[in-house]
């Protein structure tokens, strides 16, 4: 019998692969800049496990949202506890900062984390059952310049990776004053309509109308395009907040969209949120998102520190520089290529080639062929830089 591949779910190998954002070397290099990136704002990696207890992502994540309500892995271990797949890594970062009190340590806090996600959705191009996030989280500074800095580091790396196609889109979600005004706006502009939207937004109606924005159903749009705006909700602190950042944006010449509409998928964010678009279409245009979450480590029974944060995916970056045919440098050629042309030369070849390996120069030792030709292609395959060819006059002389 043959095994496939579930759907939604794909492999990274160094060749042999369907798409060329499969491959294994780009993966291990757009990794290796978001760790520089991270470093160089001087961010923390923090590793969580995979799976956690599903109230977890309930309570963090929101019962109302897509995420938690449709798309978890949930699944009872043998001690019949209810665990889910992290469909995202906030809420395992604020679990583990309050279970390590880590606010004892400091106040103030930068993290990053790289990883698989879980999400049970339709698959189709840019959306898969099984993502990868590099992500940051910024703990303890509720002042909007970190709001800046966030959304700095995340157009960074793009910019480092090469990526131009992109736009910045912003919007202010305010604080509890500013949503609750609005709320009650909306569900009054919202409620005479309520019948010809979608059987999703109904729902939403009463549990959590600002999902309403940021609906893709066909009948919804129209209705939502003539929505009162959040904007001019915002308290008088949340507008001064939100009034900051773009102030900032603009004298660091980051270019930006304003877009009332925006909330996000997730129930969490206060203040500033952002999301950064690539040029594919729909929904999977999404390359990165996120945005500040003043009350979430509170909600989770953590000291009162404000958060900002963003989760970007891998596989979108990636298809991405496809798209935008950036090239990829060759971070992991053989520097050097051994190829011994006598069988009297294979000892010599394995003896300098482990010696290499053991002074950490990278090495690769050709033992399966005699014929030049073939070595050489292969060496010029793996892009070596050196090719140190072994026949009788180098044995002789010892001398390469
Ligand atoms: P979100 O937590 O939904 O804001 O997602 C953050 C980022 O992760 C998105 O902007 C995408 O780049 C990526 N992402 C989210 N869901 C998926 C998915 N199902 N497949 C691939 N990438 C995803």
């Amino acid at each position: 019998m043959q095994y496939q591949i579930p759907k939604g779910l794909f492999d990274i190998l160094p060749y042999g692969v369907e798409h060329t954002w499969q491959l294994s070397e780009r993966w291990q290099y757009v990794e290796q800049i978001m760790r520089k990136v991270a470093h160089d704002y001087s961010l923390k990696e923090v590793r969580t496990p995979v799976f956690e207890r599903t109230e977890l992502f309930q309570r963090g994540v929101g019962e109302t949202t897509d995420i938690v309500s449709k798309e978890m892995y949930t699944f009872l271990d043998k001690a019949d506890r209810s665990m889910s797949l992290r469909p995202e890594g906030t809420a395992s970062l604020m679990r583990a900062f309050i279970e390590h009190n880590l606010a004892n340590i400091s106040s103030f806090h930068k993290f990053y984390y790289i990883g698989p996600m879980f999400r049970y959705e339709r698959p189709q191009a840019g959306r898969y059952r099984h993502h990868h996030q590099f992500g940051i989280e910024i703990i303890g500074n509720p002042s909007f310049e970190q709001d800046v800095e966030t959304i700095d580091l995340l157009m960074e790396l793009y910019r480092r990776l090469g990526l131009k196609n992109i736009s910045l889109h912003i919007n202010s979600v305010g604080d509890f004053e500013t949503r609750n005004n609005y709320r009650k706006a909306l569900q009054d502009y919202i409620r005479p309509f309520l019948p010809q939207l979608s059987v999703e937004s109904q729902e939403r109606f009463e549990k959590n109308p600002l999902r309403i924005l940021d609906s893709k159903g066909e009948e919804d749009i129209p209705i939502v395009a003539k929505a009162p705006s959040i904007l001019d909700f915002l308290s008088p602190t949340a507008k001064l907040h939100f009034d900051n950042v773009l102030h900032l944006l603009t004298l660091l010449s980051i270019p930006y969209t304003i877009n009332p509409k925006l909330v996000r998928g997730l129930d969490y964010y206060t203040h500033t949120v952002f999301e950064v678009q690539g040029q594919s279409k729909g929904a999977q245009c999404a390359l990165g998102g996120g945005g500040r979450y003043d009350n979430l480590l509170e909600t989770f029974g953590g000291p009162n520190l404000s958060g900002v944060g963003f989760g970007t995916g891998i596989e979108r970056i990636l298809q991405s520089m496809d798209e935008e045919k950036i090239s990829f440098p060759n971070i992991n050629s053989p520097f050097v290529y051994i190829a011994p042309l006598e069988e009297s030369a294979r000892e010599m070849a394995i003896q300098m080639g482990f010696e290499l390996r053991h002074h950490a120069i990278p090495t690769e030792i050709e033992l399966q062929s005699k014929k030049i030709q073939k070595a050489l292609q292969h060496a010029n395959k793996l892009h070596a830089s050196f090719i140190a060819i072994l026949g009788s006059e180098e044995m002789e002389k010892k001398k390469i």
